[in-house]
């Protein structure tokens, strides 16, 4: 978003009549945003054989997933679902990843039968699969067991984790490719979200090289993801360049001193999607309690749960009245539970009818939407080299009586 002398643009167009003409609350996405992030990521990489797979959990809907197979990208899956909307998006078997954690073996052997890459964390599933196929080319998902991540929840690599088969298994891990004759084509790890520090990575990246040298068949190592982005003006995020020149410099050494030339995969969710993103909302009401001024929105966290599920900040600015003095706001939504976007913002004055947008509402909101309290999910627009098209339609009744199945016997 470019702020202007009299209010805002989004890739050139004003967001006000963006609102008017699709209506509220609405999602847009910046398709020059996640081109650029995109190509950000690949360019802090001198690494001839590099593949950055999106993780399409953070925004999949399918005009978006398009857009990534142009850009080049391939696809992180973590639902057969969403390697079926892969494939319907036009992605090829083989620039598909699925990460299977904690599904069942049909749904493994689902995607097998459709030629994706399979990515397995569990050793009873290695020694099935092992059993059951033939050279069956395999990724096996490793938790090095680094502690990183933004919090406790977006932590996926510490101790406790269900993820990942630990590092100190790695001995047995061996001793089944050997029996089995198990192909071991990739190694896998992703230890959390929003990981700053890239010492922490390149910590992580050691022990992945390291595992990486004991399997013979390796066709890609894939390091997963946990870039974190700014949330606010002077915050901080990864230094993917930083990352990008350490990452390639071991790396390149590894491929040096195996004689290997493997693929360096990626596999970012939020650094590629989540600052493309904005959402809008109108105020319902301004409510002044005895300790508090309340901006009520018609929203709430059945269309954005980051904050109170993760304690997530999304900046949030009113475009209705860029010039209005400051005011302290703790901006709520309307679902009947406590329902907060945040506490204590400052933000130009509000008034009823006002449009709020929220920033960073790329990834992890809409695919976490509900309709929770009934309401309907929201729209959902791409703007484009300049034109703006709608991607999603917003809900309606019909929707959410779409599967209810009504007897004749409650008829009367
Ligand atoms: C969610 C997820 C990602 C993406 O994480 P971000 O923090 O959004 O980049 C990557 N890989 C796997 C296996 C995931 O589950």
């Amino acid at each position: 978003m470019t702020q202007t002398e009299n209010g805002y643009t989004i890739g050139g167009l004003d967001p006000l009549e963006l609102c008017d003409k699709y209506e509220l609350p609405l999602f847009v996405y910046d398709s020059a945003k996640i081109t650029s992030q995109y190509n950000a990521l690949k360019d802090a990489f001198s690494i001839e054989n590099l593949k950055i797979n999106f993780a399409c959990k953070a925004l999949t809907n399918i005009s978006i997933l398009k857009l990534m197979k142009n850009l080049g990208a391939g696809l992180d899956a973590v639902s057969i679902q969403e390697v079926e909307l892969g494939l319907r998006a036009g992605f090829k078997p083989e620039d598909i990843l699925f990460t299977a954690n904690s599904v069942s073996i049909q749904e493994i052997e689902k995607a097998i039968d459709y030629n994706v890459k399979i990515n397995i964390d569990n050793i009873e599933f290695l020694e099935y699969l092992g059993h059951k196929y033939t050279n069956l080319p395999l990724c096996i998902r490793i938790n090095p067991h680094v502690m990183a991540g933004g919090n406790r929840n977006i932590s996926v690599g510490h101790i406790d984790s269900k993820f990942g088969i630990s590092i100190h298994q790695m001995p047995l891990v061996e001793r089944l490719v050997e029996a089995l004759k198990l192909n071991i084509v990739g190694i896998h790890m992703h230890t959390g979200s929003d990981i700053l520090d890239v010492d922490v990575f390149m910590y992580a990246a050691e022990i992945l090289f390291n595992t990486a040298r004991k399997f013979e068949n390796l066709q890609y190592i894939d390091f997963g993801s946990g870039f974190k982005v700014r949330y606010k003006d002077n915050d901080y995020e990864t230094d993917i360049a930083l990352f990008g020149k350490e990452m390639s410099a071991q790396f390149n050494e590894f491929c040096a001193e195996t004689g290997k030339q493997p693929t360096l995969m990626f596999e970012p969710g939020k650094y590629l999607v989540s600052e493309s993103g904005y959402f809008f909302a109108k105020t319902n009401q301004i409510k002044q309690t005895t300790s508090t001024i309340f901006a009520c929105l018609d929203t709430g966290f059945n269309h954005i749960i980051r904050p109170m599920f993760y304690n997530s900040y999304h900046r949030i600015i009113n475009i209705s009245n860029p010039k209005g003095m400051p005011k302290i706001y703790t901006v709520v939504g309307y679902i009947c539970e406590t329902d907060t976007f945040g506490w204590n913002r400052k933000i130009n004055e509000i008034h009823r009818d006002d449009i709020l947008c929220f920033f960073n509402a790329g990834a992890y909101c809409y695919t976490m939407s509900s309709n929770y309290n009934s309401r309907y999910r929201p729209a959902e627009v791409l703007i484009h080299e300049g034109k703006d098209y709608l991607i999603t339609k917003r809900e309606t009744m019909e929707d959410l009586l779409r599967n209810q199945v009504q007897p004749e016997i409650f008829n009367g």
